[in-house]
């Protein structure tokens, strides 16, 4: 879903961080065996019980905040461990998931080239503030952003329009100069959109960020 983009508009542009620039599934697998190296095999009903509860967050059942405590509770109980496991198992995936930093192919590139367009670049995500600056970090990919706007740092998460709309404060930008880029619809396109903000829809399955950016 591609807007029509008036790309000497943007002065900025917010992108999203799982499954745009770091690559969810192998970064969930690599914080899932190290936090439970006893049953990797686990990992699917692990993944399909935090899949299912940030999909609900995702349309305000939850908050991102509550679904981090909901979900390591929920999978204790599903593979039959004593709650005793819960904190443990919590600590250790938050612990391995702020050293994860798989990139999804062209992300670094799409950065380099969109700084040297003279963009101000900022990452829009929602967790924990720390993890996602550490991730980005690890990943080599920090330095391109102004700044991190992370919903826990911020007290919103995407999609509220509250969200965009703090970003935009701290940033000192106005809706219509800023582009954001997301794979997800809800949160990052329509969540942006609400907020007067433009949006790129980038779909993994379909396409490669540098032919999606390449006019901008
Ligand atoms: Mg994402």
């Amino acid at each position: 879903m591609a807007p029509c983009l008036v790309k000497e508009m943007y002065k900025a542009i917010f992108v999203d961080i799982d499954d745009t620039l770091l690559d969810y599934i192998p970064c969930c697998r690599e914080a899932f065996e190290a936090a439970l190296p006893e049953h990797p095999e686990y990992f699917d009903i692990f993944f399909k019980i935090s899949g299912r509860l940030f999909s609900e967050a995702k349309h305000g059942q939850h908050t991102v905040a509550e679904v981090m405590e909901l979900y390591p509770k929920e999978f204790i109980a599903t593979i039959g461990y004593p709650v005793e496991k819960v904190d443990p198992f919590k600590h250790a995936f938050r612990a391995a998931w702020g050293t994860t930093h798989t990139l999804v192919p062209g992300a670094k590139e799409m950065l380099e080239t969109l700084k040297a367009k003279g963009y101000r670049l900022f990452a829009a995500s929602n967790s924990f503030g720390h993890l996602q600056r550490s991730r980005l970090e690890h990943a080599g990919i920090l330095p391109y952003f102004e700044d991190t706007f992370i919903s826990m740092d911020i007290g919103y998460d995407k999609p509220d329009i509250r969200f965009y709309q703090e970003a935009l404060r701290r940033a000192h930008l106005q809706p219509h100069e800023v582009l954001m880029i997301g794979d997800s619809m809800t949160t990052d396109v329509l969540g942006a959109q609400a907020a007067g903000i433009d949006a790129l829809f980038f779909d993994r399955q379909k396409d490669s960020l540098l032919e999606l950016t390449k006019d901008l």
